[in-house]
Order: structure tokens, then C-alpha cells, then sequence
């Protein structure tokens, strides 16, 4: 693993249970492999809060996000409140995970699509990024999001065309990348990140999920996003080191986290 490189995990689920036998020794590990900053996402409020204190025990290396996930189930009234009281903390520089999700039977569109509205009026009233989700319910997503354009935040694990890229693009938001874009079948995302400018690009683990090639199957850590890193330098005929260095400078932008920079 090479030390000069400067790689900001834009996406990360530290709080997961997957990560319990070595949680502390894996994110004190980071720093010497080059990881120098990750952002970790809340997915109901009780992961939220997890998020916040792992985040405060790890100035240094550690950012949170405080949000309520689509396939979660709808949260108990007065859970606005809940994310404000959390999204007061220094630890925390975003809203996220929120979105859209139709992916699996049973979902309640209406019922996503009012959490989410409620979470973006949250995140423009505390002047906050938001870190969207959105799994086969594109054309949903990008309605919402027009109501709230001009938008402060990342499209996450970008699975979407070039055109869809466009558009997000001009409401002002970022677009991250995960270790998909190193499997076979990843033609379309990888046509749709030829057209982003640099300037415009995340990456990110959503570890413990989405390990890329040669690690599918294992679980994911940050350090493992290099791969990704290598494959989108391919595309932008840049170096892996120049990617890393770039989307990092992105996600401290972004987040407001110039801290985490190395
Ligand atoms: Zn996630």
C-alpha cells in the first residue's frame, strides 16, 4: 500500500456490526495506509447517533452524517427533531443516508417520498450537505430534488446514465462512486463518469458492502479504495494518486471537513 496517497472515503458504515471484532485497530491502521478521512452514514436514528459518537471519538480520521435510510422502517414522530438535536454536534457535517428506494417489494412511495422531502428542508434550514440514495427510482428522485434545486450534496453509488449525471450535475451536487465500477457489468456508471469533470467526483467504500475487484465476497474497508481509485483513473486519463488526492480535496469541500486533508 503506498503512503503518499491522500484517499477520503466519501461513504462508509463503520457503526455496522461487521465491524465489531476490530473496529478500533482497523480505523487506527487508516492514516499509515494513506486513508486520511471517512465520512460515516446514519441509517435510522438509533445508527445515527452511533455515527455521531464513533465520529467524536475519532476527530482525526472520522466525519457523520445523521439521516433515515428509505428501507428503513418510517421513523417514530418528533424524529426531525431527534436529527436536529444530533446534527448540532461538531462530529456531524451532513444529512444522509436519505432517498428513494423501490428496489424490493413492499415499499410505500408516498411514505419515502415525505421522509426524504422532510430531510431536505431539514438539511437546507442547518445549511447541510445532503448524502442522497436512490436504487431504481430515478425519475421519483430527480422530481424531488428539483423542488429543492440549488442542492448542497452526492448522489451516492451512482448507477445511473450520462444523462442522469447531467442533470444532477446542474442542480449543484456531487457524484460518488463505489467499488461497482470495478465489476464486469459496470459499462453504464462507467460511461456516465467519463462525462463528470473532475472537480465534480467522489469515491466511496459504502463498506462493509460493495467490496471491489479482486475483494468481492469480502468485507470492505477503506483502504480497499484504491481499486476503485485505479479503474476511474483509467477512465480520466489520470493517476490513482491524482484521483485520490482530487476526490478528497472534493469531499472536504463538500463537507467542510479541509481538516481530514493531508
Ligand atoms: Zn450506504
Amino acid at each position: 500500500m503506498q503512503t503518499d496517497l491522500c484517499i477520503f472515503d466519501s461513504h462508509t458504515h463503520y457503526t455496522d456490526a461487521a465491524f465489531d471484532p476490530d473496529r478500533d485497530a482497523l480505523l487506527r491502521s487508516f492514516p499509515e495506509k494513506g486513508v486520511t478521512g471517512c465520512m460515516v452514514c446514519g441509517t435510522d436514528l438509533a445508527t445515527s447517533a452511533d455515527c455521531v459518537s464513533l465520529a467524536a471519538q475519532y476527530p482525526e480520521l472520522l466525519i457523520a452524517a445523521v439521516g433515515v435510510h428509505p428501507e428503513c422502517p418510517a421513523p417514530p414522530e418528533g424524529y426531525l427533531q431527534e436529527l436536529e438535536r444530533l446534527a448540532a454536534m461538531d462530529a456531524v457535517h451532513a444529512i444522509g443516508e436519505i432517498g428513494l428506494d423501490y428496489h424490493y417489494e413492499g415499499y410505500d412511495k408516498e411514505q419515502q417520498a415525505r421522509i426524504l422531502r422532510e430531510q431536505l428542508v431539514l438539511a437546507k434550514r442547518l445549511d447541510l450537505p445532503v448524502i442522497l440514495h436512490c436504487r431504481d427510482a430515478t425519475g421519483d428522485m430527480l422530481a424531488i430534488l428539483r423542488e429543492f434545486a440549488p442542492l448542497s450534496g452526492v448522489m451516492h453509488c451512482f448507477p445511473g446514465s450520462a444523462e442522469t449525471a447531467k442533470e444532477v450535475l446542474s442542480m449543484g451536487l456531487y457524484i460518488g462512486f463505489t467499488g461497482v465500477i470495478t465489476f464486469k457489468n459496470a459499462r453504464k456508471p462507467l460511461e456516465a463518469l467519463r462525462s463528470i469533470p473532475a472537480d465534480r467526483l467522489l469515491i466511496e467504500t459504502d463498506c462493509p458492502y460493495m467490496a471491489p475487484v479482486p475483494y468481492r465476497g469480502k468485507r470492505c474497508d477503506s483502504t480497499m479504495l484504491t481499486e476503485t481509485a485505479a479503474v476511474m483513473a483509467r477512465k480520466k486519463g489520470m493517476t490513482t494518486a491524482e484521483i485520490c488526492r482530487i476526490t478528497a480535496e472534493n469531499a472536504a469541500r463538500l463537507f467542510r471537513a479541509e481538516h481530514l486533508l493531508k
